[in-house]
């Protein structure tokens, strides 16, 4: 019998720790102590070229009220995990939100059939509007605005299938 490969999820986060509990117990914890699911959680900041205050916020670049993410490291983020390749095994990048297609259950099955999905979790305003060039699908969890795209990744992928 053939072992299936897990299901891999890159999140790129400015709050680790907030998926520590979440993804250590029960289904999940399971899931990834079987290797069905491989979650790995990177510190945005990792890729920031700021040596000082590892800063990875801006101003928006065509103007706007607010702090956004810049490009840069998301850039060097999406790259550094195959991201920005052009095949079709390439991972599915998504932005969490809140003007995304609304999550629902049969969306939830079709992104776990990609098998390497990232998720760009968003924070301040949200991220630089160059980084849609990058983006394959905007998920939103509801018409609701949350202060992060934290807690929206750890239920966008998670279809038990
Ligand atoms: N004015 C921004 C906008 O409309 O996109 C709000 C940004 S919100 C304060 C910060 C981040 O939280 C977003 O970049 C997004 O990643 C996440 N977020 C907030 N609400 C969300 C939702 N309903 N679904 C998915 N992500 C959401």
């Amino acid at each position: 019998m053939t072992k299936k490969t897990p299901l891999v999820v890159d999140v790129l986060t400015l709050f680790p720790g907030m998926f520590k509990g979440p993804f250590e117990e029960s289904l999940m914890g399971r899931a990834q102590q079987s290797k069905l699911v491989d979650v790995r959680i990177h510190n945005l900041r990792q890729w920031s070229d700021d040596e000082r205050h590892a800063k990875v916020d801006d101003r928006p670049f065509g103007g706007g009220a607010g702090m956004v993410l810049q490009p840069e490291p998301i850039y060097r983020a999406l790259k550094s995990l195959g991201a920005l390749k052009k095949t079709k095994s390439k991972p599915w990048v998504i932005y969490l939100s809140p003007q995304g297609t609304v999550l629902k259950q049969k969306l939830a099955q079709q992104l776990v059939k990609r098998r390497h999905l990232v998720l760009i979790c968003g924070h301040y305003e949200g991220i630089d509007e160059r980084v849609m060039a990058w983006v394959d699908e905007e998920i939103s969890i509801g018409d609701f605005v949350l202060t992060g795209g934290e807690l929206p990744a750890m239920v966008a992928w998670t279809e038990p299938a």
